[in-house]
């Protein structure tokens, strides 16, 4: 039977936490079982060095292969890539659930005023805070969208880097003004993403990108400008494209055209596009993603609390559309993350047609991890455990009344898992956390840090919020 075997119901003799934070590299780690593209592989191992996975495979062979190394044994552990987010805001963490209950758009409202009342240390904190609940949640890469802070971007990277989180880190290029930032002349917004391309050439968790906040926020001058410069340096640029129907009409209006047609008439489609949302689209716009090697990021719970629609990602899947899954700073777990892929499938496309497998768990699985690292331009680099990409992983404590008696770990871990099974994360070859807290940096206190910076910041930006805090809509709907 190609599963784990159930375990004995008592603590597995796991080792300290310290002994894996000392290990000496290159290490051997045996896991009861790794995920691998292909599916499940019980008794594998991986050797890890400088950072990367070296090898991987069979417990027994690597142990010949490395004679000089000692095998860690990680009993009632399943070794799984970390997940990637194809797209988040770090910079908008103070500000959350600012967002629950609010109808489309909310950046107008909501996120510009609360990014635009970021002093640096408050930018700071609020990215660092982002990363920390996206490791907890095991995302070991977070594609961040450009902060709209009127700070330096490397503000954002010190965060990320100093949580110890891998991160894509984009520079909002917008030239148009009233869209999200202050109107720009072309040149300028050129030098600078050429600038940002190149200035984290030897960062090995940063990975510059270009950003433009939606398509109207730019000149089709620069929105063809970015999209060369970003191939040609090998990184992407994030859009928010066809998300709500407001801004596909503003579209059609303007050009006679949906945003993505726009983009598309403009030369800015292309395996250098991370199209985040895309929830609106029409078969021909389908057709252009596929024929264009355009990526997109499906953000499932975006759509449930904010959004206009569903993206059809299990057709994407099916017409192998790129795509990863993405938080948009909704909540921090990868489970939840992929449970709710496959959640918003079944409901917006699966109960229609009657089709009760939609995607079969791996499809989210497999997106949550190796689609995402692709989206993000990091396909080379991460989202898979395999020999010579950076070894960000995650070890899942499979012993728990969830997944011990497993008869489909793939989707199980899909439906059924959470941060709570998640005891370490691992980026680049590193330990980072360890059941839930920082090995090398004190996390309570950040959170504690936020929480006062957060109110500060909240009650002196121009928010404008359309819905009350629960308890006062509750209120409120009594007094109608
Ligand atoms: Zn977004």
């Amino acid at each position: 039977m190609n599963q784990l075997s159930p375990h004995p119901a008592r603590t597995p003799a796991l080792p300290a936490m310290a002994d894996l934070l000392h290990t000496p590299h290159p290490v051997l780690l045996a896991p009861d079982a790794v995920l691998l593209p292909e599916g499940l592989a019980e008794g594998h191992a991986v050797v890890v060095a400088d950072g990367v996975f070296r090898a991987v495979g069979p417990v027994d062979v690597l142990r010949r292969a490395h004679p000089g190394l000692d095998a860690v044994r990680l009993p009632g552990h399943l070794l799984m890539p970390g997940f990637v987010d194809a797209h988040h805001h770090l910079t908008q963490s103070f500000g959350s659930a600012l967002a629950f209950g609010e109808p489309s758009e909310i950046f107008r409202r909501v996120w510009v005023p609360l990014e635009g009342a970021l002093d640096e240390e408050a930018a700071y904190v609020s990215a660092k805070l982002a990363a920390l609940e996206a490791l907890r949640g095991g995302f070991t890469t977070v594609t961040d969208a450009g902060t709209r802070a009127a700070v330096d971007v490397g503000v954002v990277a010190s965060a990320a880097r100093d949580a110890g989180i891998r991160c894509v880190l984009g520079l909002v290029c917008n030239d148009v003004p009233d869209a999200g930032r202050p109107a720009a002349p072309a040149a300028p917004v050129a030098e600078a993403a050429e600038k940002h391309l190149a200035r984290f050439a030897d960062d090995p968790l940063i990975h510059p990108s270009l950003a433009v906040s939606i398509p109207e926020a730019a000149t089709p001058d620069t929105l063809h400008r970015t999209a060369r410069l970003a191939a040609d340096a090998g990184a992407i640029v994030q859009i928010h494209v066809n998300e709500h129907l407001a801004s596909v009409e503003r579209s059609l209006v303007r050009h006679g055209l949906r945003p993505l047609e726009h983009l598309h008439r403009i030369g800015a489609l292309g395996p250098q596009l991370l199209a985040a949302h895309v929830t609106l689209l029409t078969p021909h716009e389908l057709t252009l993603l596929a024929d264009t090697g355009t990526a997109v990021s499906y953000n499932p719970v975006a759509s449930a609390w904010k959004g206009n629609a569903v993206a059809p990602a299990t057709a994407m899947a099916e017409r192998g559309i790129r795509f990863g899954l993405g938080t948009d700073g909704t909540r921090g777990d990868g489970f939840r993350l992929a449970d709710a892929a496959e959640f918003a499938q079944r409901i917006a496309y699966g109960l229609a047609t009657g089709d009760s497998s939609c995607g079969a768990g791996w499809t989210w699985l497999e997106h949550a991890t190796a689609g995402g690292a692709d989206a993000a331009g990091l396909g080379a680099r991460t989202g898979t455990v395999a020999p010579g990409l950076a070894a960000d992983f995650l070890l899942v404590d499979v012993t728990g009344p969830e997944l011990a008696l497993s008869w489909d770990v793939p989707w199980e871990l899909v439906r059924r898992g959470n941060r709570d099974q998640i005891t370490a994360v691992y980026v680049a070859g590193r330990l980072r956390l360890w059941r839930g807290d920082p090995v090398d940096w004190d996390g309570p206190a950040l959170v504690e840090q936020a929480a006062r910076l957060a109110r500060a910041t909240v009650a002196k930006a121009p928010i404008t919020r359309a819905h009350p805090t629960s308890t006062a809509a509750r209120e409120r709907s009594r007094a109608l």
